[in-house]
């Protein structure tokens, strides 16, 4: 069977059954090369010549982390933060740049600075609210649109293929960061976004000891993504060899572990909606979300593992039912095997758009029993 036929999971689980031709392992090797011997001619024999630039070790998880976006060339950076700031590296100064309302806090945190000291101009349009980007496109002018759907940690839906119609008829790119949704459930580039952007740190990896982020394009043609691959060239926010061989080894689980994950979200979600004590929950798998519609277009398998809920009674209590948790472990990040829970208001700080009681839960591959025993002793207060 041709490779290119076979299935995403089947990619994921062989890590596309990467060739060693000299030892024939099943597993690629590690190469902690940082510089590549010049042949007399001044060529490089071997295809790399320095690891700020390229090491061997990238090649499989990055022709992975490609095939399974539906893409044709993914780049590895040191964190999602890396991966995401480089592309702004790339616009030319004072682009018009328009992000979600509601997105990932550090990149929009970093975004505000650039728009503060005039490197960017910077404005927000609502996550579900098509009208409200088309208002704030301008045609020709706007460089480039982000789009973060579900959105963290409100889960808020962008649908996609609207937001690439509206963009590129006013000549602006499209970056979706998909660190939520994974290639599992969803594929931006098959919606026509123009780059993928993932903390890999998060599900790709999967068990919270890399730190890596990645960007994904259909088009390496493109001028903007060739200006990228430069650009990772000279800042050198590159992986480790090692974390980019851990990196490949988590991903091989993927296609287990997030159906496993989206599972227990589902099961969490609903039981917080029938309890008394919680006034608000933030899943879209649940039916009257307002993004339901959009998620279930545009995503399969789930709906991702992370939500977010309002226990009654005000930031006190939601800080009283967070300290309670005993299975669910306070600490940041997402998509690890482990199930953690944030009051985000206070990381956050003054500029949150968050409600200061909300609490965002990841959840891991645990029995959902043991996670919603959990949530209900620590609700019974
Ligand atoms: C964590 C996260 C990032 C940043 O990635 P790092 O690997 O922590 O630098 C970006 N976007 C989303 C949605 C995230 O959850």
């Amino acid at each position: 069977m041709p490779k290119r036929d076979l299935s995403p999971a089947t990619l994921a689980a062989q890590a596309l059954a990467w060739p060693d031709p000299q030892h024939h392992g099943l597993v690629p090797s590690i190469h902690p090369s940082a510089s590549y011997a010049r042949a007399p001619d001044g060529s490089y024999p071997g295809g790399h010549s320095y690891s700020r630039d390229q090491n061997p070790t990238f090649d499989a998880p990055e022709a992975l982390l490609a095939a399974l976006e539906g893409g044709t060339k993914a780049l590895l950076f040191a964190s999602g933060m890396a991966a995401a700031t480089t592309i702004f590296e790339t616009l030319p100064p004072r682009a018009h740049v328009l992000v979600p309302r509601h997105m990932y806090w550090t990149i929009r945190g970093w975004l505000q600075a650039l728009h503060d000291r005039g490197a960017i101009e910077l404005e927000a349009y609502d996550n579900d609210d098509a009208d409200h980007l088309a208002s704030l496109l301008r045609k020709d002018h706007t460089a480039l649109v982000w789009v973060e759907t579900p959105s963290n940690p409100l889960g808020k839906l962008t649908d996609i293929e609207t937001t690439v119609g509206l963009a590129h008829h006013a000549g602006a790119k499209v970056v979706a960061d998909g660190t939520t949704a994974t290639p599992v459930l969803c594929q931006p580039l098959s919606l026509g976004v123009d780059i993928v952007m993932h903390s890999a740190t998060k599900q790709l990896n999967g068990h919270a000891d890399v730190l890596a982020g990645a960007l994904v394009t259909a088009n390496p043609d493109d001028p903007m993504w060739q200006a990228i691959e430069h650009e990772r060239g000279y800042r050198g926010a590159v992986l480790g060899p090692f974390e980019a061989w851990l990196l490949l080894r988590g991903m091989r689980t993927l296609f287990l572990r997030v159906p496993a994950a989206c599972r227990g979200a589902n099961r969490v979600a609903q039981m917080l909606v029938a309890h008394a004590g919680v006034d608000e929950v933030y899943y879209p798998g649940l039916p009257d979300h307002p993004g339901h519609d959009i998620a279930r277009r545009q995503m399969r398998y789930g709906f991702g593992s992370m939500l977010s809920f309002r226990p009654a009674g005000g930031e006190a209590r939601a800080r009283a039912v967070m300290n309670r948790l005993n299975v669910f472990r306070d600490a940041t990040s997402l998509g690890g095997l482990e199930s953690l829970v944030e009051h985000r208001a206070r990381i956050e700080g003054q500029r949150s758009p968050l409600p200061a009681d909300l609490l965002r839960l990841s959840i891991g591959i645990e029995d959902s029993d043991d996670l919603i025993a959990d949530l209900e002793q620590a609700l019974s207060i």
